[in-house]
This record gives structure tokens, sequence and C-alpha cells, in this order.
């Protein structure tokens, strides 16, 4: 008689060919691991790339199944900061494989719920802005800077009071005829609401520069949260409002917070059609167009400033120098790179509020650093919204005598000093 053999038990579906395609060329050599804050943090082989990127084939072959806790734990502590592709020799694309592999992950357990509201949120102007103006309001009356302290609660209200901005810029001076073309100001969401005064530090140093700068309405926010969380639906939908937003507005697009620049820069990839790459092909971070001016030498201030440079800055679009060259057009000022500046601070969109120990581990270093530094600093000059909230928060909280500001803001007090 024939032995009747119970069905075996389906394992988890493969993933779709070709999904995690970026990380073919990985050869597992391990450079990457000491360019990985999470691996530094941690020394746990599963929190590097090399460890993730094992963990996303088993997940691709169906091996690991994604409700998997240790494949959830170690992919939720990745920072998505990308310090591991420039050190790659192979030219692994680690960011698209965490980002498909994010997308698997929000499918099979939807989202925990601080980040669903976070999610939310940042999905839909009538909410954030009512929201983020309610926190300047408390930040202008000094309520956050009450409340600020190194808890979680009070760590998050002195991330709030760091937004402040640290100095007034003066009288604009007679700005030249504008000749570089028309550039029209991507506003973001927490850009458009605490980071006011860096809004007005682009259009008055644009200006000065001999841009034209245009607003655009029904534009929002760029999607990048919910794009690096896994939530590609909201993602596409944001971005097709924005694309259709900008559509002929100007030569160029001009971005002053790094994290919203980087996924800017990559809607071709993200929509897949030939408007998405036009408007991707128009997007400059502001320190690229005003590098490309010269800048124009400001007035002297004598201060010194450390630059930490943002990983969607350094990392994802690959600029390096024009922050610098926007920072060395100050007579007087005295500039130096903060050590291991290439790395994350820990801030990682809303990574600081869902991986709350592990990102303050990730900060100490860099306030260690900052606590070194000699002679100390003024300033630390970083551009994007959240590495200033992260690192101005973390020095609010140490209780460390200096600011994180923008390098467009010490450009603007440079033009209107005196
Ligand atoms: S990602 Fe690059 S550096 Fe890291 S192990 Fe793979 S090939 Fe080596
Ligand atoms: S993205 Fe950042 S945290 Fe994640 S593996 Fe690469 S270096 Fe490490």
């Amino acid at each position: 008689m024939a032995e009747v053999r119970p069905a075996p038990t389906p394992g988890p579906a493969p993933a779709a060919p070709g999904l995690f395609a970026s990380l073919d060329p990985c050869v597992h050599c391990g450079f990457c691991l000491q360019a990985c804050p999470t691996y530094l943090a941690t020394g746990d082989e599963s929190d590097s790339p090399r460890g993730r990127i094992v963990l996303m084939r088993a997940l691709e072959r169906g091996e690991v199944p994604p409700s998997d806790p240790g494949l959830q734990q170690h992919l939720d502590a990745c920072l998505g900061c990308r310090g591991c592709e420039p050190v790659c020799p192979a030219g692994v694309g680690y960011g698209r494989g965490l980002e498909a592999a994010r997308t698997i992950l929000a499918k099979e357990r939807g989202f925990r719920p601080l980040a669903r509201l976070m999610l939310a949120t940042f999905r839909t102007e009538a909410f954030w802005r009512p929201a983020f103006t309610l926190w300047r309001w408390l930040r202008d009356l000094g309520v956050t800077r009450r409340l600020a302290g190194s808890d979680r609660l009070g760590f998050g209200m002195a991330m709030m009071s760091s937004t402040a901005p640290a100095r007034a810029i003066g009288q604009a001076p007679v700005v030249p005829a504008a000749t570089r073309g028309r550039v029209a100001l991507f506003r973001g969401c927490v850009m458009d609401t605490l980071f006011t005064h860096v809004h007005e530090a682009t259009r008055l140093t644009l200006a000065v520069n001999g841009y034209e700068v245009v607003e655009v309405p029904g534009q929002g926010c760029c999607g990048a949260l919910h794009d690096h969380a896994g939530d590609h639906a909201s993602a596409v939908t944001l971005a097709e409002a924005n694309v259709r937003a900008f559509l002929e507005s100007a030569d160029f697009v001009v971005v002053n917070s790094a994290g919203c620049g980087a996924l800017l820069k990559d809607y071709g990839h993200l929509l897949g059609t030939a408007e998405a790459a036009a408007f991707a092909a128009r997007v400059k971070d502001v320190s690229e167009l005003l590098a490309a001016a010269g800048p124009l030498p400001g007035r002297p201030l004598d201060l010194d400033v450390v630059y930490d440079a943002p990983c969607h800055l350094q990392h994802a679009q690959r600029v390096h120098d024009a922050p610098l060259a926007l920072l060395r057009a100050i007579p007087g000022l005295r500039l130096r790179l903060l050590p291991d500046s290439d790395k994350c601070c820990g801030s990682a969109g809303i990574y600081s509020l869902l991986e709350p120990a592990l990102s303050r581990a990730v900060l100490d270093s860099k306030l260690a650093a900052l606590a070194a530094a000699t002679p100390r600093p003024a300033y630390v000059a970083t551009g994007n919204p959240g590495c200033l909230m992260q690192i101005g928060g973390g020095l609010e909280a140490a209780g460390l005598p200096m600011r994180a500001v923008h390098p467009v803001e010490l450009l603007a007090w440079s033009y209107t000093a005196g």
C-alpha cells in the first residue's frame, strides 16, 4: 500500500524577483562594518550592513518569514543612514534593499502605533501644520525649554526647544539683479513650521547670489518618512502631488532639508515616470546653488564653527564640498570638520522616537566629539531638520553651551552683519 504523507506546511513565499537586485554585488568583505553606527554601538554583526544584507537575502528567498522577530528587530534598528554605501568597494545599493525589505515588513505586520500616528500626521497638511504650529507656540513661550531634560519626554522637549532661531537675521542688503535664474523653494512640513527662519535665510542668501526665489502653492511633505518606513503608497501619493505642484515652476527646485532633498532627487525611481524624472533633475540642495554662484563673500563673523554632514546630503546625495564652500565665504569664521562628521547623529526621521535607546547611544558619540572639540565651537552647522533637532536637543539636554544651526543661517548672518 502506498505510504500516505502529510502535505508539507507551506513556507513563506519568496519575494518578487529583482526586488533586492541592488544587493547582488555584495561579496561579504565587511569593509562597511566600521562605517555603521549601529554596529559600532551594539557590536552585533546582525546590526551591521553585512549582517542585515544576509537577513534581507533570507527574507527574499523565503527562508526567514517577515514575521520573524529577530529579522524585524535588526532591520528596525537600521538608521537608513546609508553610511555603508560610499565605503563599499563593490557598489552595493544598500538603501534600495532596505526600502524593499521594509515595504515587505510593513505589509506583513503594519506599523507600530507611534509610527502609524506619525505617518498619518505627516500624510496630511491639515494634521501636521496645526500640530507643529502648536509646538512652535509652546517653544516661543519657553514651555519646551522649561520641560527639557534627558529622560524620554524631556529629550523630546529639548529637541523642540532647539528649533528656536539662535540669532535674528538682520536687515536684508540690497540684492543684485537676478541673473542666475528662477528657483522654487521646496518648503516641506517641519521646515515650513519649526524652521521658518531657515527658509528666510535661504531666500535671502539665494537673492544675494542672484537667484529669483518663487513660491509654489499646492506642495506638501516630501514623503521621505513614509518611504523609509515602508509606507510606499503614501510616499507615492505625496510625491505625485509635489511633482504636479512644481510642474514648469522654475529652473531649479531648491531644498534646504537634506532628508527631503534625497527623496525629491529620487522621485524618478519612486514614481517611474518621465515627469517625475524631469522634476528630480531640477532639484538642488541650497548649498549646491550657492556654491555654484561663488558664493559672494559676506561681512566678518568672529566665530568657531564645526560642520557635521547630514547623512542624506553626504551619503545619499553625495554632496560633500558645497556646504563647506558656503561657510568659507564668511570672513573670520574658523571652520573645522567635526571628527566622524560623516557618521549619523541617530536622528533618522522618526527613528529617534521608535528606537530611542539606540538613537541616543549613536548621538552620545557625536556629543562626546563636540564636548572634546578645542577651541570650543559656538555653533555646529548641519543642513537637515532631523540632525538640527537631534544634535540641538542633545546639546541642550547635556548643558553644552553651543547651538546647532543650518549653514545658510550663518551665511545670512554674515550678509546682514553690521
Ligand atoms: S556591503 Fe559592500 S562593504 Fe559591506 S560586506 Fe558587502 S561588499 Fe563588503
Ligand atoms: S544604513 Fe546606516 S545603520 Fe543601516 S546598515 Fe548602513 S550604515 Fe548601518
